[in-house]
């Protein structure tokens, strides 16, 4: 009985990808791991971390007990011993240099693992340390402080539905490579494919030629740090052009004049040289006829109808 072969249906834990796997075991030894192909999400795809974690699983370095370190060496101890120690170490020191002594550090699988979920945020409390990192701390707090400000929480991170756009404009992020980190987009490559399947575009900003670049109709390399003067043009535009339009939106919409007035300065042509996108490009997919300056045209281009992904956690858990 414990020799049949059995299919477990899991969730990657490695990256917000979130990639559905198929578990295959043999009593408690795992001899498959394998893209779940009727996950709606992923649809089978997984990435080679995904594929690594009978790898990992099995690896002999992997820390199954808790180790503490007696004379220079790291020995193996039970539970209860490890929790003493902390214990007897722990006190002394938040006693004598305060809570914010100690630092906590917290990664990826705790968006995956009940008992982390539960109960970082509670050690974190109990604890008073304000020193609390973790793998958005490097990256993604800038895009959860604003989605916090506007939406009311910092998990309320709007994503782009990339499987009904018609225009996508990736800003400053490389998801074929992180498989859109905060975003969540498992096969983000195989989904650019059917958006320009169907007549979609994809729209790449980035000053480097990233893999997504590499696989866009436009790769638009704006000057490093530039991309804030871009989009002050494009939020310029729609003002300009008349096509702000909130309709039903407009209750829930406050400041629009403050912003309508921050705007007003950043005209296409006054950014065009500041962003590096002055000349016009030959052959430019977003670029109007007749129009010159390639901000202006890229502006008046994208803003009335444009998927804007300032996704500005461009972490890249994916291998390439
Ligand atoms: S992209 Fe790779 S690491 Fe991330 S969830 Fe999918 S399989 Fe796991």
């Amino acid at each position: 009985m414990t020799d049949a072969e059995r299919s477990h249906y899991r969730i990657c834990p490695l990256c917000e990808a979130c990639c559905g796997l198929e578990v295959r075991t043999r009593g408690d030894r795992v001899v498959a791991i394998r893209g779940a192909a009727d996950d709606v999400f992923s649809a089978g795809y997984v990435c080679p971390k995904g594929y690594a974690l009978k790898d990992l699983h099995e690896d002999p370095d992997r820390l199954r007990r808790p180790l503490v370190r007696r004379d220079g060496a790291f020995v193996e101890v039970g539970w209860d011993e490890a929790f003493a120690e902390i214990e007897r170490r722990l006190v002394p020191i938040l006693q004598r240099d305060g809570r914010d002594a100690v630092a906590l550090s917290v990664g990826n699988p705790s968006a995956h693992k009940m008992g982390l979920i539960l109960y970082f945020s509670r050690l974190a409390k109990a604890l008073g340390t304000k020193n609390v990192y973790s793998a958005s701390t490097l990256d993604q707090m800038p895009k959860q402080l604003s989605c916090g400000l506007m939406f009311g929480h910092w998990l309320s991170v709007p994503v782009p539905d990339i499987e009904r756009a018609d225009l996508l404009v990736v800003v400053g992020a490389n998801p074929v490579a992180s498989n859109g980190s905060l975003w969540t987009v498992p096969d983000f490559r195989g989904k650019a494919k059917a958006l320009r399947a169907r007549g979609g575009r994809l729209v790449v900003i980035d000053p480097r030629r990233t893999e997504t670049a590499e696989i866009a109709d436009a790769h638009h390399a704006i000057r490093p740090g530039a991309d804030v003067f871009l989009l002050a043009a494009m939020v310029h535009t729609l003002f300009d052009e008349g096509l702000v339009a909130l309709g039903r939106l407009a209750p829930h919409v406050s400041g629009l004049d403050e912003v309508r007035a921050a705007v007003a300065p950043f005209t296409p042509e006054r950014v065009a040289a500041r962003c590096g996108l002055d000349a016009a490009a030959k052959g430019n997919p977003v670029a109007i006829p007749g129009q010159a300056n390639r901000v202006a045209a890229m502006v008046a281009h994208l803003a009335p109808k444009s998927l804007l992904v300032p996704i500005l956690a461009g972490r890249h858990p994916g291998l390439k």
